[in-house]
């Protein structure tokens, strides 16, 4: 049963405490009740300070260690109005906003905030697309009017949509820092699960996928550059692109600077992948739940040893600019 507020009124009533917020954490955590790591005893003492001390070997746990909230310095009675405002931008939501709302004294600890968000809204490794899905890359960002010229302020998104019947289901996307088959490759392995079918257009940086364990179906175009052919080629990828950049355009002028991007990225593909949902109420629930499922994730198991990743695996936050 899911259990989540359905107004911003109820959301205050109901987490006004650190240990309302924390019992509700729990319950998102371990829904079948909390079994100790180490020894399976289920029968747990919970401290005043929210710490979970087995009763059998003593073991101590704690409902945020492994999550994003973990090492907080802040309360979560914070943190939950901080989800509940993210989740009720349409458009996305901004740092300032998050700093405004909640009455932050730093903007970089709203950044911050937004940059561990995003690690539960998509979860490197676990949310992979499977089954039939099509792949190509698109420019978005910097200054208007110099669409498919001047790139060097544009960020280079790789675009991946399931394909659904004739519609589209869930999406991922990736800034990525270049398209050479290499990183292709790597963003790709972390974007679909082996053994689906992937569909792109020619370019050779697609190549080489069955190697890699999938099934690479490449329709090259017959002109280049021809993108109302393009777009019949991969409808859903095309579709999803033009949907971010003119939620970019819409939302920030299209001003998102490149190490912004990722965030709102993510954002996007957090809302499409559950816009089925309405309720912001069922969007918290959805993003807590993700929050505390999270674990930490060895770097080289994503990102094949490589430095460079879109994902901030290691919780650095990066420079706020
Ligand atoms: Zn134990």
């Amino acid at each position: 049963m899911e259990d989540y507020p359905r107004s911003i009124v109820e959301l205050e009533r109901r987490f006004s405490t650190e240990e309302a917020c924390r019992d509700y954490l729990f319950a998102l955590r371990w829904p079948e009740g909390f079994v100790c790591p180490r020894c399976g005893t289920a029968d747990v003492w919970r401290t005043t300070r929210g710490r979970l001390v087995c009763r059998g070997c003593r073991h101590q746990a704690s409902v945020t260690a492994g999550t994003i909230f973990q090492d907080t310095h802040k309360p979560l009675v914070l943190w939950f109005r901080a989800v509940w405002h993210v989740v009720g931008q349409k458009n996305g939501a901004s740092a300032v906003s998050v700093q405004d709302i909640l009455g932050l004294g730093s903007y970089s600890t709203a950044w911050t905030w937004l940059h561990k968000l995003r690690r539960a809204m998509v979860r490197p490794g676990r949310d992979r697309l499977r089954g039939r899905v099509e792949m190509d890359e698109t420019f978005v960002g910097g200054p208007e009017g110099d669409v498919g010229r001047r790139t060097e302020h544009k960020s280079i998104v790789l675009v991946a949509a399931e394909e659904a019947g004739q519609a589209i289901g869930r999406i991922r996307l990736a800034r990525i820092p270049d398209a050479r088959k290499k990183t292709l490759h790597r963003f790709i392995q972390n974007m679909v699960e082996t053994g689906s079918n992937i569909h792109t257009d020619g370019f050779s940086g697609y190549g080489g996928l069955d190697a890699l364990g999938y099934t690479h179906k490449a329709t090259p175009l017959l002109r280049e550059k021809d993108e109302a052919a393009a777009a019949r080629l991969l409808p859903r990828v095309h579709r999803v692109a033009s949907l971010v950049k003119r939620w970019l355009l819409g939302t920030h002028q299209g001003a998102v600077r490149p190490e912004h991007l990722d965030y709102y990225l993510d954002e996007f593909t957090f809302r499409f992948n559950r816009r089925t949902s309405r309720s912001r109420g069922k969007l918290f629930y959805r993003l807590l739940q993700q929050a505390v499922q999270i674990e930490p994730v060895p770097y080289n198991w994503l990102v094949g040893g490589s430095h460079n990743t879109n994902h901030n695996l290691l919780g650095v936050v990066e420079s706020t600019g």
